[in-house]
């Protein structure tokens, strides 16, 4: 057999990074479309740390967020779940997220995957030039939200269309509150663990 010299073939590694509270079909479906598109090798889910001062709106804990992301993801074997953020500790600044990923994965080219209301924000975020420089930055359609690249810098981002499911972690919790299903909105493990650990019922 003859071989054929080539250059370091590098990963290509997915970067999802969300609260997850709770993850939902939006999130895995975003997450499954993009690694068929850019041939991902892997998609590395990053919930993200708690927010040091628990204000209104606050988060659930950072182990319950973990837990429902892996067991929506373990089925996949393209899918694992990364504690970084969280053990970290204390709000999630994606440059620290993708600073960390990069030195852990030196084989890897890093795609950031976001929905279009999060990369909307991406202008306004500080490190702009650096993050561009760790990742390419994916952004998927969701529904309600315009997906443009107006005023993104040329070739750091792809704008791509996924299914779109009009499905938030916000309507999720507040379904739970109301004591309205959430059955087939996010994965059957995911509905259970809610339930167990009695999540989002004082909402
Ligand atoms: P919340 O309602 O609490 O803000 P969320 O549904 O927006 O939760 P996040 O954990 O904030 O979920 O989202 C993580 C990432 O997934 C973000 O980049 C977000 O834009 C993206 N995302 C969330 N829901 C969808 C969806 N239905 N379709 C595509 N992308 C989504
Ligand atoms: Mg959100």
């Amino acid at each position: 057999e003859q071989e054929v010299p080539t250059g370091p073939v590098k990963r290509r590694l997915g970067v999802m990074g969300g609260t997850f509270d709770p993850i939902h079909h939006g999130h895995l479906v975003a997450a499954s479309e993009v690694a068929a598109l850019f041939h991902l090798d892997e998609v590395v889910f990053v919930p993200t740390g708690e927010p040091w001062q628990k204000s209104q709106g606050a988060v659930s804990p950072a182990e319950d967020r973990y837990l429902m992301t892996v067991i929506a993801t373990a089925s996949n074997p393209q899918f694992s779940v990364s504690r970084i953020d969280i053990d970290r500790g204390g709000p999630t600044y994606t440059i620290d997220t993708l600073r960390d990923l990069s030195a852990l994965n030196a084989d890897a080219d890093l795609f950031f995957i976001t929905g279009a209301d999060a990369l909307a924000q991406i202008l306004t975020w500080r490190n702009a030039d650096e993050l561009f420089s760790l990742a390419h930055f994916i952004g998927v359609t969701r529904p309600g939200h315009l997906l443009t690249d107006d005023g993104l810098p040329e070739g750091g981002v792809s704008l791509v269309e996924v299914p779109a499911l009009a499905i938030s972690s916000t309507d999720c919790r507040e379904r739970v509150a109301n004591a309205d299903p959430v059955w087939y909105l996010v994965p059957d493990g995911v509905v259970r663990y809610i339930d167990k650990r009695e999540l989002y019922r004082g909402a």
